[in-house]
């Protein structure tokens, strides 16, 4: 089959590589018929998580089931199904805790030394690299899926690939986003990245009973598209100051919620591009501090953009003065995925209207350079295998 496999930073391509076949009795085979690239896969893409061999990249994707193992009693070659992206057995003590994201069973070796439960990686992710368990992913015309009885749902026929696709990962993420902020309803959101994920959250903040939501990114299409797709206000922060821009609006107060949907990209995008717009501390400021200044006192900051390394000068003096709770971390997409699927069949949420490029497979290795550099007002990519 063809594939698109990852060989070394900035270098991956489509391929023909051995099909995937059933290992295992609970695996269910995919023929994929729409996956996207997300900016998780850039990480890798950009050498931030290192992958020392070459492997099947994407945890973004669905199809249609082309063969079961004995174990799954639930599909049937044919169903047409979506596919959460972390792997998870379903039936360990995390997953009891509807904790997906931290299953004991699925990333055993690489849970850490004689399987570390308390400081471990957490659980496998679909073409997440040898740390996540080193599962092929799904930017391919076949997949293999692991606990194929627990992970994937089937999906309303009357609903295109391009309406459902992103229930896999960015629309669960942008909701736990909002989730773990806990609102009552009537708060004011502030999302920070205005790409995919961000944009998932802001349309999840009025799902969830937000009154006013901000959007903030660099890109002046990005934060066009979050407009038009999310109905939010936005800031450049490349132009003004975000946080002082967010104190204004505000009444002095700050937001109730502030969501980081940059994760460590931030970093280098920011000391290279903005730092000269927003001087509160010493340093180079990240996104998690713009977090913790923007929001309001006793207020929620929720982080789902990536940090993959140890953060030095962590505000812990902000975080503690203004009492601000705080949780971050993978999506626990089995947890929030059937409401999702709900919602987005009684069109209380429309998903695919951040979709700017849909092309083949063939043009992953390309496309992939395009959403890494945001060219050609890329927001979001599906590849058709
Ligand atoms: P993306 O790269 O398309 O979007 C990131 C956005 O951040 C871009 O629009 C970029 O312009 C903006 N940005 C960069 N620097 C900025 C700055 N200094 N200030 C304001 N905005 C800035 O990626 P995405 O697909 O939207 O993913 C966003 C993050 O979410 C990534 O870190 C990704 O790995 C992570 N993610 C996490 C989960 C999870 O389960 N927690 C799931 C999916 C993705
Ligand atoms: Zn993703
Ligand atoms: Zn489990």
């Amino acid at each position: 089959m063809k594939a698109l496999v990852f060989h070394k930073p900035k270098d991956v391509r489509v391929e023909t590589v051995e099909d995937p076949r059933i290992e295992e009795s609970r695996d269910a085979i995919i023929r994929v018929t729409s996956t996207a690239i997300c900016g998780s896969d850039l990480h890798i893409y950009n050498g931030m998580f290192p992958q020392p061999r070459n492997m099947i990249l994407g945890h973004e994707f669905m199809g249609i089931v082309e063969e079961v193992g004995k174990g799954v009693g639930n599909l049937k070659k044919g169903d047409r199904v979506v596919v959460p992206f972390p792997i998870a057995c379903g039936k360990c003590n995390f997953c009891a805790m509807e904790l997906p994201t931290h299953c004991e069973n699925s990333n055993i070796e690489n849970y850490g030394p004689e399987g570390d439960l308390m400081s471990g990686k957490g659980a496998a992710l679909f073409g997440y690299t040898d740390l996540y368990g080193g599962y092929s992913g799904g930017q391919a015309e076949y997949v293999r899926v692991p606990y194929a009885d627990y992970g994937p749902r089937k999906v309303p026929d009357n609903l295109t690939d391009e309406q459902v696709l992103f229930l896999t990962d960015i629309f669960p993420t942008g909701w736990a986003a909002i989730d773990w902020a806990g609102l009552k309803g009537g708060e004011t959101v502030a999302v920070f990245g205005c790409g995919p994920v961000g944009i998932m959250a802001m349309k999840s903040a009025w799902l969830q009973g937000a009154k006013r939501v901000i959007g903030i990114d660099i890109q002046p299409y990005r934060l066009e598209m979050a407009r038009k797709s999310a109905k939010v206000e936005t800031i450049n922060a490349k132009e003004v100051n975000a946080v002082e821009v967010i104190r204004d609006m505000t009444g002095g107060y700050g937001a109730d919620v502030c969501v980081d949907a940059v994760g460590m990209e931030a970093d280098r995008s920011f000391a290279e591009k903005a730092l000269n717009v927003v001087q509160l501390e010493k340093g180079t400021m990240k996104i998690l501090e713009h977090c913790l200044e923007a929001v309001r006192r006793g207020g929620a900051v929720t982080v789902v953009g990536v940090y993959g390394t140890p953060y030095d000068n962590f505000p812990l003096h902000r975080w503690f003065d203004k009492g601000i709770r705080m949780m971050g971390g993978q999506a626990w997409v089995q947890r929030y995925i059937d409401h999702l699927i709900g919602l987005v069949r009684d069109g209380k949420v429309v998903l695919d209207d951040i979709i700017t490029h849909t092309v083949p497979l063939a043009q992953a290795s390309k496309m992939y350079d395009i959403f890494n550099k945001k060219q050609d007002n890329c927001v979001k990519v599906v590849l058709k295998p």
